[in-house]
């Protein structure tokens, strides 16, 4: 699974994706969807290159690139990655190798493709697939531990957890790009004190740190994916945030779970991630002592070798007042994606079990990823215990749910001794006052 392209000692020349801390440099080579700022022209697809795009529709008509790799960059013409998701792993990979060649140091294509660059500076980005499906996943234990203890607090992990990767269908509609901005969504609320519900704006705003994962090749309906071919169909990550009305949940989730709590709006990074440049990344999937192994569809032992993948994710907050005052967004939490109970094979495997098919573009989340201790838990609910205990942020202001012009931000990278940095870029949201 390591090749040439994942070498940490593969240097660009476009400079800005060798300095120390890139988000981009040649070993990651994400894609996006994206167009000039302001411009009112098709979204076409991006490659990111340290501080710049590489416009794959510029790129495939320069005809720089040969056979699979010349079919894949003449997909990213579209303006949605699906066409590239749907061509498949081969094809994927023969692009990013002939990415990667071409953006080396001393490469002969080097004229030719300075001139299909755009500075990320000057580009706005759009959702980067048409997502026909979208399923959210709550795949971490300590997350489901600690908000079951908040709402079932004699029974806070349901007995089903350790046996089945748990989901529901979300909804595609309002799914935004990072800068999507929405108002304050109102739904029923109810008090304890108070028997009758009331129609108002959610007082417990809160945020979900997630990934999320594209599908990229389907499969038939009726033909599930087995967990050894399950990878195959995904084409990359990206960050998620799964923006959560508590007050509304807690009254509307039983029995059939999250609704108008969630569907007003998820928030996604304009960049995806390549399984395949995650590779350096990858860790072993293991349950501790005592816990039940998967059943057989969800086990082989690739996954259990390298099943997990240790991204780290980084939620932040910025304040109207912070913004004004030009100070730093403060951090509310680090985690990692290794802290998932459930792999994304097992995702796979499990959501097509029953014959389900899954179309290029589908988009998974992989839920809140919070880890074992408090400082990685991934969502107000968690930070606050519920709101009773206020987050202090800098000069004096503090939060237990958000407030109207609060942006919260995600962040993910991976990193480690002899490895590349692969960044994620970042997923920005702001929460804007309720419809009056
Ligand atoms: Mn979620």
């Amino acid at each position: 699974m390591i090749n040439e392209t994942h070498d940490p000692a593969l240097r660009s020349w476009v400079a800005s994706a060798n300095a120390p801390g890139s988000d981009f440099p040649i070993q990651n080579l994400p894609f996006a969807v994206f167009r000039p700022k302001g411009k009112a022209g098709p979204f076409r697809c991006g490659v990111a290159i340290g501080d710049q795009i590489l416009d794959l529709a510029v790129a495939s008509r320069a005809q720089v690139f040969q056979s699979v790799a010349a079919q894949a960059a003449a997909a990213g013409t579209k303006e949605s990655l699906n066409a590239l998701m749907a061509m498949g792993n081969n094809a994927w990979s023969a692009l990013r190798l002939a990415l990667s060649r071409a953006l080396r140091e001393k490469a002969s294509e080097q004229q030719v493709l300075a001139a299909c660059l755009a500075p990320q500076s000057e580009a706005e980005y759009d959702v980067p697939a048409h997502i026909g499906d979208y399923t959210d996943f709550y795949t971490s234990i300590h997350h489901a531990t600690n908000i079951g203890r908040q709402f079932r607090p004699d029974n806070p992990l349901l007995p089903n957890f350790k046996w089945i990767p748990i989901g529901y269908h979300g909804r595609c509609s309002s799914i935004g790009v990072s800068g999507q901005r929405f108002p304050r969504p109102a739904g029923q609320l109810k008090s304890t004190d108070v028997l009758k519900p009331v129609l108002a704006a959610s007082k417990r705003m809160d945020i979900e740190l997630e990934l999320g994962i594209f599908i990229g090749q389907g499969n038939d309906s009726g033909a599930p994916i087995p967990i050894g071919q399950a990878e195959q169909h995904v084409f990359g990550l990206c960050l998620l945030n799964d923006w959560s009305a508590r007050d509304i949940q807690a009254w509307e989730y039983q029995p059939l779970g999250p609704f108008l709590a969630k569907n007003f709006a998820t928030t996604l990074s304009p960049w995806v991630v390549t399984l395949e440049a995650l590779a350096p990344y990858r860790v072993p999937f293991t349950r501790a002592e005592g816990d039940p192994e998967p059943l057989p569809y969800l086990d082989s032992p690739c996954n259990r070798e390298r099943g997990c993948i240790d991204i780290r994710m980084e939620a932040l907050i910025r304040t109207e007042r912070m913004l004004r005052e030009g100070t730093p967004a403060f951090s509310l939490a680090r985690t990692s994606y290794k802290y998932s109970y459930w792999t994304i094979a097992q995702l796979v495997a499990h959501h097509t079990v029953n014959g389900c098919n899954l179309r290029p573009g589908d988009l998974f989340g992989s839920g809140t990823m919070s880890g074992p201790v408090l400082e990685q838990a991934a969502a107000l609910i968690e930070l606050t215990a519920g709101g009773k205990n206020p987050i202090a942020l800098p000069r004096g202001e503090s939060r237990t749910w958000l407030e109207d012009g609060d942006t919260a931000i995600l962040t993910g990278w991976c990193e480690g001794p002899g490895k590349a940095r692969i960044g994620f870029g970042t997923c920005e949201g702001t929460l804007l006052p309720a419809r009056s």
